[in-house]
């Protein structure tokens, strides 16, 4: 059967007809003139009527949208009915230049005048591009950029997916995400976990496959099927139909406790958690309520954030992050410097010796929603590399008021020496993306080097395993919440190796229960040796997974 192969990100499967994602739109040369004698009002003319239908297209499109794919849409609408750009471009037709030319010119200008103003205008700016884009393209006779606007269910093949083209993806109608690029913790991986969609990265065969092909998608295995069976597409279509719920209690087969938590970024996504029936929240990635700003959120607006995810969780856990700034998640109120290695560079808790202030008001604001709130609040630092590091933080934890202090362990020094880290931290989470990419020195954004920087590797397990050990002698919980908790085989697994709690997209949460519910802790124990004992992350997945009956049976 005619397979294309990449890396399995999002599990589950889906069928649907292949919809190409549109070529971003490129610069018009700048040499773009119009010719003598063109009639130069009508060529403005079509500037005025190009942006009134993207308008429009944008307008229905918001229509149907809901929570952040809405706002996004709505504020480029708003974007394409503003004059200033639309005049400044016609001014442009005037002296000479075409009309494509022309806006993309104008919306330059436009654009740098909203970044040097600062703040919430300086942010507008990515929406000029975005109008600029879809009027040029409108102009020029291309598809309008970002995902196609689609009724029918599709699946959607493209290069990469950028963060914009993201908040725009309707899970109604894209059943399955399948880029030629992007590692497994790229932008494109993180969101279809958490949109519950099946997706595989890294299959550059995908872009060779004629739009329209129904093909099937088996996140799981990262295997695009291009001629599936109608019996395989049943079966898809069954599976697709099993309600999936979650009782609230993530136990294995006999009755071992594994807390199911949800990550979650900004306050908007609450919601997702809430109603996924998470025990409560493994990660709250602070960071996402400010990326973009310019200047550090006052104490009074952290409180105000936080406060939004606290209040859902009332006699729950929330386990909040501090600021994880740096390397792909740039905080311009933080990282001042361009490096060479970003991801070894200052990023995390490392940023506290160039910027204490905003560590202290962000514990400060941190204590003060934890007191105005019901939650449990736990607070832990990212990129902690050695046992120092995690007592200073402790301390600083304790002098703001906060009780439970944990680590991440996510640099392999931190796992290696975890006996002395948990010896002043209260608790570790391990997050594994970060693990993997510095334990196997290969960058989680890129593609190319996806098979290496997979949790799935022995060398990360190992380190896994020496954390939980630390933990276990110490009675100091370990949790994970890198994105390797929300792959069900690799859950059991964890579970074997001594972790107690599990923090994942909260669409993965009913998959993962399911799972654990079906697995005793005694066959988890023996599935976390088989996979350290594999030599390499595919044998070590594929020998856990054909132990795993209870995933076929899910469709998983
Ligand atoms: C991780 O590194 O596994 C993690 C959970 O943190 P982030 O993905 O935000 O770096
Ligand atoms: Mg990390």
């Amino acid at each position: 059967m005619p397979e294309i192969t990449g890396v399995g990100v999002s599990p589950g499967r889906a069928v649907g007809p292949l919809v190409r994602m549109p070529d971003p739109v490129t610069e018009p040369s700048r040499d773009s003139r119009l010719v003598e004698g063109a009639d130069a009002e009508a060529e403005a003319e079509r500037i005025v009527a190009a942006a009134a239908r993207v308008r429009d297209e944008l307008d229905a499109r918001a229509a149907r949208a809901h929570g952040d794919g809405k706002a996004v849409l709505e504020a480029t609408a708003l974007m394409a009915a503003d004059p200033t750009l639309v005049g400044a471009a016609q001014q442009k037709v005037a002296a000479g230049l075409t009309s494509a030319r022309a806006v993309w010119e104008a919306a330059d200008e436009v654009a740098a005048m909203l970044t040097s103003l600062g703040g919430y205008m300086a942010e507008r700016a990515r929406d000029v591009a975005d109008v600029r884009d879809r009027i040029v393209a409108e102009l020029s006779g291309l598809p309008a950029p970002g995902v196609p606007d689609r009724v029918e269910p599709f699946v959607l093949a493209a290069h990469d997916l950028a963060p914009a083209d993201t908040a725009t993806l309707d899970p109604a109608t894209c059943v399955a995400l399948v880029t030629a690029e992007g590692g497994p913790t790229s932008h494109t991986a993180i969101l279809a976990r958490a949109l519950g969609l099946p997706a595989v990265v890294s299959a550059p065969g995908v872009l060779d496959v004629a739009v329209g092909t129904v093909v099937l998608v088996d996140g799981a295995a990262g295997v695009v099927r291009t001629d599936p069976t109608a019996d395989d597409i049943e079966q898809v279509r069954k599976v697709a139909a099993r309600a999936r719920t979650f009782d609230g209690m993530g136990r294995t087969a006999d009755g071992r406790r594994v807390q199911l938590l949800a990550n979650i970024g900004d306050p908007t996504g609450v919601a997702a958690a809430v109603e996924a029936n998470a025990e409560g929240v493994g990660l709250f990635r602070t960071e996402f309520c400010f990326l973009g700003h310019t200047e550090a959120p006052t104490v009074d607006e952290q409180v105000t954030a936080y406060r939004a995810v606290l209040a859902a969780f009332p006699g729950k856990k929330v386990v909040v992050r501090t600021l994880d700034a740096g390397a792909d998640k740039p905080l311009p109120f933080l990282n001042l410097a361009d490096e060479a290695n970003p991801a070894l560079g200052m990023r995390g808790l490392r940023t506290v010796t160039r910027s204490e202030g905003v560590l202290t008001d962000q514990l400060t604001a941190i204590a003060a929603a934890a007191a105005a709130e019901g939650a449990e609040v736990w607070v832990m630092a990212p990129m902690v590399a050695t046992a120092d590091e995690a007592a200073d933080f402790v301390a600083r934890c304790a002098a703001a008021g906060l009780a439970t202090a944990g680590v991440m362990v996510e640099v392999p020094s931190a796992a290696l020496t975890a006996t002395h880290v948990l010896a002043s931290a209260h608790f570790a989470s391990i997050g594994t993306n970060d693990l993997s990419q510095y334990t196997m020195a290969a960058d989680r954004l890129l593609g190319e080097l996806a098979r290496l920087n997979d949790p799935w590797q022995p060398a990360v397990l190992r380190l896994i395993q020496l954390t939980c050990r630390a933990g276990a002698e110490l009675d100091r919980p370990v949790g994970v919440c890198g994105e390797a908790a929300a792959d069900p085989a690799l859950a059991c697994v964890l579970v074997g190796l001594g972790v107690t709690s599990l923090s994942m997209t909260p669409r993965s949460i009913p998959d993962v229960a399911d799972v654990l519910r079906a697995t005793s802790y005694e066959e988890c124990a023996r599935l976390s040796e088989l996979a350290l004992v594999a030599t390499n992350a595919a044998t070590a997945r594929g020998d856990v997974r054909t132990q795993l009956p209870v995933l076929a049976g899910l469709g998983l």
